[in-house]
């Protein structure tokens, strides 16, 4: 990060002191090569060399790897005190991260346990004054039409019970299933007071970002770049105020994109899209929030103006309640590096 355009003089040390919003990260795809070695030698696993990838289905195995080494509740406990540690040292104030409760429960863990793992990590970050997170459970695609209601059930009763989840999404393999068929799923989260969730328009087309629109409901759009082929998509959104939480690194890794410079980002900017900017999975991609803005103000000579905005962006377009979004932008524009 040393020659990178967020910490040269120009900036002064602007965006590394914004506090920042990150709405698109998976807990799970937090979980580095550092953290596995140390949970695996923890519990006498033999890690091996795991996170290597070329394309976005061998990194859904990679993925796969690593989350099979996540064997004890507990393991939760570090992998979301490391998330943040991680998140306080770049200044996120705010961040909604995305767990995958079924990939655990279907591997026997005790999804109550790893709930409460999880917890104790948030809640023992937040009274050191560290970010506030909420959670968005999600689904896997490939999974199917019940799984995906079983796990809204879930995001709702979990909810119901005080776990800080605001919203369900869907992810996984996004060519693997009709949006209809996950429609009675978003349907039940809808009414349980759960935002909608979507991941499309990553290795799909611009169809799939308007089926999350128009089938499925979407509140916000996880990554949606192939919406930068359709112009009248790009106007729905806009008009909507539905956002794309694009995560550049994440598609230049997967291969999603090939260069950064055709990444269409400038692009959905231009045409008045809402974008927050995301790391999707900062453990496999080694790039945090901070190296996603650093690359875009190399990659595009974004102003620290222009990466305030995204940052407000995020506060705005988070699924926090009103007020809290209103003390979220508030932070932003004062620089103040807790929510309060
Ligand atoms: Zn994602």
């Amino acid at each position: 990060m040393s020659d990178d355009g967020s910490r040269s003089p120009a900036n002064g040390g602007f965006i590394s002191g914004l506090p920042k919003v990150e709405l698109h990260l998976h807990l799970e795809g937090t979980v580095g090569p550092g953290l596995l070695a140390r949970i695996c030698s923890e519990r006498g696993l033999p890690p091996g060399d795991i996170y290597g990838f070329a394309d976005f289905g061998e990194f859904l195995d990679a993925y796969r790897r690593v989350v099979e080494l996540l064997t004890d509740p507990w393991d939760f406990y570090h992998v979301a005190e490391t998330l943040c540690s991680r998140l306080a040292e770049q200044g996120v104030v705010y961040a909604e991260c995305i767990f995958t409760p079924q990939i655990h429960m279907r591997r026997g863990l005790e999804h109550e346990e790893v709930v409460r793992a999880i917890l104790r990590a948030l809640d023992e970050a937040a009274a050191r004054g560290g970010p506030r997170v909420s959670l968005i459970y999600d689904t896997v695609r490939q999974w199917g039409a019940e799984a995906a209601v079983e796990c809204a059930r879930l995001a709702a009763s979990d909810r119901q019970a005080g776990v800080p989840v605001v919203a369900f999404g869907v992810g996984g393999d996004e060519l693997s299933l009709p949006a209809d068929e996950l429609k009675e799923a978003f349907e039940l989260a809808g009414r349980a007071g759960l935002k909608r969730y979507v991941h499309a328009g990553e290795v799909g087309g611009p169809d799939s970002v308007w089926e999350a629109l128009e089938v499925l409901g979407a509140d916000r759009i996880g990554h949606g770049i192939a919406a930068a082929r359709d112009a009248a998509l790009m106007r729905e959104l806009a008009q909507r105020q539905v956002a794309l939480d694009c995560c550049p690194t994440s598609n230049l890794r997967t291969r999603a994109v090939g260069r950064i410079e055709e990444h269409p980002l400038p692009v959905l900017l231009k045409n008045h899209v809402p974008v927050t900017l995301g790391s999707d999975d900062p453990g496999f991609f080694g790039s945090w929030l901070e190296d996603e803005i650093a690359l875009c103000v190399r990659t595009w000579h974004w102003s620290p103006e222009a990466v305030s905005l995204l940052m407000k962006a995020g506060a705005r377009h988070s699924f926090l309640e009103a007020s809290a979004k209103e003390k979220l932008l508030q932070c932003i524009s004062r620089r103040h590096r807790t929510i309060e």
